[in-house]
């Protein structure tokens, strides 16, 4: 970062710290006492400030609610064991933030109003940084359209927030998933590898659908045939066959994960080999079947390193390998962690 921006300062009278349960922290919930905010007007970011986190006015005629204006980030911050907090790889999620922001129409957002918004708003919030294990502190950068306009175009206006919240695991055992073949959530010429909020609305009914038929998550499949293996809905899939980690490679319709990303350079400098293709469904179903294929899990950055335990295909269930028994993937589960904790040497330059 070049240049460096002033941040205006409101705190809370009271913090919400002491009556929080830390013990008890469902994902996405609890937040932090402040929030930073930023809003765009005139061609230019405005008025960057760190505020108490709480309601904010608005009109109803904003375009975001209308038209779908809206893009977010996920990112996560690490308790050390020094007590320094560490934040993972978040020039990636900076990167990709701006490339949804082109594709959805909206403002890219200045380097230092990201990173130094994040900064200093964790700076200010640094006690609500879990220190238990597998905890970490989750970051939402979240932009949104903000003109009071219901002609149908890109609005003039946009306010730039982040909200903070400590969680524990996403997942806490391995997933039945069901590959879709009815619904898809990302098309060719789409919106699918940009992190907008139109894509995850059409993928809440389908998912909403697998859940009462007892799925944890969906296996999205490509939009022309169904028989290509996509993503899960909010993380990247990952599979072990005949030794090698093959992976849907990131097209149009496939986000680019960070996590993906680092399991990806993680495997290589462990020597497995790294196949990015396209992948069929039936070479999944008959790998299960012949034994070819290993291990399968999603991984995200709320989701981090998951396990699935089941497929469903076409209304049957294939039973994958234990859990315990994957080498590869809690191989590389447990070196990914040792670098977001600092339990080990951070080779890469991803902790920040
Ligand atoms: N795919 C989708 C649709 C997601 O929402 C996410 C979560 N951001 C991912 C993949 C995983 O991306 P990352 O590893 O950057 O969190």
């Amino acid at each position: 970062m070049t240049d460096t921006i002033d941040i205006k300062v409101t705190k809370v009278e009271q913090s919400r710290l002491t009556v929080t349960d830390f013990s008890q922290l469902p994902f996405g919930k609890v937040f932090t006492d402040h929030m930073f905010l930023c809003d765009y007007e005139d061609g230019a970011w405005k008025n960057p400030r760190i505020v108490p986190y709480g309601p904010i006015p608005m009109s109803p005629a904003i375009s975001a609610l209308h038209y779908g204006q809206a893009i977010f980030e996920g990112i996560k911050a690490y308790r050390q064991p020094d007590g320094k907090i560490s934040i993972f790889r978040p020039e990636k999620n900076f990167d990709r933030f701006n490339k949804s922001a082109k594709r959805m129409a909206m403002p890219e957002v200045d380097k230092e109003i990201f990173m130094q918004g994040m900064a200093e708003l964790i700076n200010v919030d640094e006690k609500w940084v879990p220190s238990q294990e597998d905890y970490a502190l989750y970051i939402r950068p979240v932009m949104y359209a903000t003109e009071p306009y219901l002609g149908v175009k890109a609005s003039d206006t946009y306010t730039f927030a982040i909200l903070t919240t400590p969680t524990g695991k996403y997942y806490t055992k391995s997933l039945r998933v069901k590959v879709e073949t009815e619904f898809t959530r990302a098309d060719d010429g789409g919106v699918g590898f940009a992190k907008t909020a139109g894509n995850y609305a059409r993928s809440l009914y389908p998912f909403e659908v697998a859940k009462k038929e007892g799925f944890d998550q969906l296996l999205w499949t490509d939009a022309q045939t169904h028989e290509f293996i996509e993503e899960a809905g909010t993380a990247n899939l990952l599979f072990v066959i005949d030794g090698k980690l093959v992976t849907p490679s990131v097209r149009t319709t496939v986000l680019d994960g960070v996590t993906r990303d680092t399991i990806i350079q993680l495997a290589k400098a462990n020597g497995i080999e790294v196949e990015e293709r396209r992948l069929s469904v039936k070479e999944v179903i008959e790998g299960i079947e012949n034994g070819r294929l290993t291990e399968a899990f999603a991984a995200g950055t709320a989701a981090t390193v998951t396990h699935i335990g089941v497929i469903n295909y076409n209304g049957k269930d294939y039973q994958l390998t234990d859990p315990e028994t994957r080498k590869v993937s809690n191989g590389i589960a447990k070196q990914l962690n040792d670098i977001k904790y600092g339990l080990a040497t951070d080779n890469f330059g991803w902790n920040w």
